[in-house]
């Protein structure tokens, strides 16, 4: 497998409008680095705002070329073929994403890559079953309804899961028959600039995809928010990045869908059977570096299994192996880069000085000299205020803490801004039922964690999101509906 690292070409990253792959601009080129080596893997050419005005020009008039003519069994057909292309490319994609974020090589292949090929064969399927809803209101009328696409959509993505996020939203985009202009996130440009080529080869016209690389702020990110005929935004990202975005979206009443951050509990109750808890909450706590929206960094335990829990858990967690994404071996990579490897480094430092206990873990391994590379960290003694279990870290770090009774622990889990994901352990039925209702998170997992059907509905409340992903729930916000009234 290490083998696949230096026979993966790096690719330069240019931007994808039309149909075509433009020229870059010279002094608008920035640097694609390697987060596992520090090394330079090639160049991204950040779309001027004219760019960027094509590429929603191309997406508006493709809506009226023969894109706009496509049955629904052609677009079907479609997906189908993109999914089955990233299934044929399915190791190279595994390791530019592997490259590109520092994750796992494996994980990129099973979590990353195959399940974006899964979500254009899920919306491939889901498309052709669709109706439309009719009613007849006593025989004085009959009622039903149109849908058509919502038009051109702007498609903004974080860099954690590159391909996986950009495809969960490309593929319902598509099957509704809208257009896209995707903007992957400045550090990960490398799956999107390859997911357009597999696209072309599917047969999907000129102009339905497009793609613009740069950054947030007075870059292509800005440039697509504010601008006048983008109809819809699709953000997955931070908090504080969506509120900008819903900022900059408002003066053109656009329709906004919003996956949002996240600082999910993991509730420990002492009936549960701790080794499956245990086999679990290693990888809720430290899957891709931490770096899932839906890890659970805040872990309460009932005090009764307290002790045994953190022993046995800081004893496999010094069992993950660290380091080159591309061993075998490899549990956990590097983190996504240098700003954010400071930062996750700094929350570390803040625990210590809010009187935490580092039980193992606590910096960058001492045997890897190079690369963005951070231990996996368990933390005590923090209490429930401390800004290390109320804000989002986003890295290989879990606070654990102790709790008495089912009330309080609700309380801890529903004390913070976020309202994302949330798991609970226990083999007493009507407990996870009582508890998992009170939980103000969009996803509540029952002995389990990340186990997903791409038909139920996906997001966040309070400051984790708006709107809700999967299913019927992503088609709707591609779609514009009309009712029609016919007088009888
Ligand atoms: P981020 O908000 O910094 O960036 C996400 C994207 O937004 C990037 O493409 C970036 O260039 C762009 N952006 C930044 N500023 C912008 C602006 N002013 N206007 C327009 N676009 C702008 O997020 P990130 O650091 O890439 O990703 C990590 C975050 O994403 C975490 O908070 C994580 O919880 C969240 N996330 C949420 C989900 C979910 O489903 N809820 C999934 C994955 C990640």
């Amino acid at each position: 497998m290490q083998d696949l690292l230096s026979s993966t070409k790096s690719i330069n990253c240019r931007n994808f409008i039309n149909g075509k792959f433009i020229d870059e601009v010279e002094e608008r080129k920035f640097a694609n680095i390697n987060p596992a080596t520090e090394e330079e893997i090639g160049w991204v050419a950040e779309a001027t705002k004219q760019q960027v005005d094509e590429a929603v020009a191309a997406a508006k008039q493709a809506l009226q070329g023969p894109w706009g003519k496509f049955t629904v069994k052609q677009r079907s057909n479609i997906l189908r073929r993109i999914g089955d292309l990233i299934l044929e490319n399915v190791e190279e994609l595994a390791a530019l994403e592997a490259t590109d974020t520092g994750k796992p090589y494996l994980l990129a292949l099973e979590m990353d890559i195959k399940r974006a090929a899964h979500n254009f064969h899920f919306f491939a399927d889901y498309v052709t079953s669709l109706s439309n809803d009719s009613y007849n209101q006593d025989n004085i009328a009959l009622h039903y309804t149109v849908t058509r696409p919502v038009g051109v959509v702007a498609m903004i993505n974080p860099w954690n899961l590159p391909l996986l996020l950009l495809t969960w939203k490309l593929a319902p985009c598509l099957a509704a028959g809208c257009t896209a202009v995707m903007k992957p996130a400045e550090l990960t440009p490398m799956t999107a600039t390859r997911l357009v080529e597999l696209c072309q080869e599917a047969g999907l016209p000129e102009g339905v995809v497009n793609l613009v690389h740069g950054f947030g702020a007075d870059s292509a990110g800005a440039f697509l928010s504010e601008h006048p005929n983008v109809d819809a935004i699709t953000f997955t990202g931070e908090t504080k990045t969506g509120t900008t975005i819903m900022k900059a979206a408002a003066p053109t009443l656009k329709k906004v869908s919003f996956e949002l951050g996240g600082k999910n509990p993991n509730i420990i109750f002492a009936d549960s059977d701790l080794d499956e808890v245990i086999d679990t909450t290693l990888k809720s706590s430290f899957m891709n570096q931490g770096q899932v929206c839906l890890c659970g960094s805040r872990i309460y335990v009932e005090r009764s299994v307290y002790d045994t829990f953190l022993e046995k858990f800081v004893e496999r967690t010094k069992e993950l192996k660290i380091g080159n994404p591309f061993n075998e071996a490899t549990d956990i990579g590097a983190v996504i880069g240098k700003e954010h490897y400071e930062k996750v480094l700094s929350y570390i430092e803040l625990a210590q000085e809010e009187d935490g206990h580092i039980l193992t873990g606590g910096g960058r391994p001492a045997s890897i000299p190079k690369g963005y590379f951070i231990e996996p960290t368990i933390i005590t003694g923090l209490t429930q205020q401390s800004r290390c279990v109320q804000e989002e870290i986003f890295g290989p770090v879990v606070a654990v803490l102790p709790f008495d009774s089912e009330e309080e622990v609700l309380a801890y889990a529903n004390d913070t801004k976020y309202g994302l994901g949330a798991t609970i352990w226990t083999n007493d039925l009507r407990r996870a039922h009582r508890v998992a209702a009170q939980i103000e998170s969009g996803i509540v997992w029952v002995n389990t964690w990340y186990l997903r059907d791409l038909r139920t509905p996906f997001g966040g409340m309070k400051h984790s999101g708006i709107g809700r992903e999967g299913g019927s729930h992503s088609f709707e916000f591609y779609c514009e509906v009309s009712n029609v009234t016919i007088k009888l």
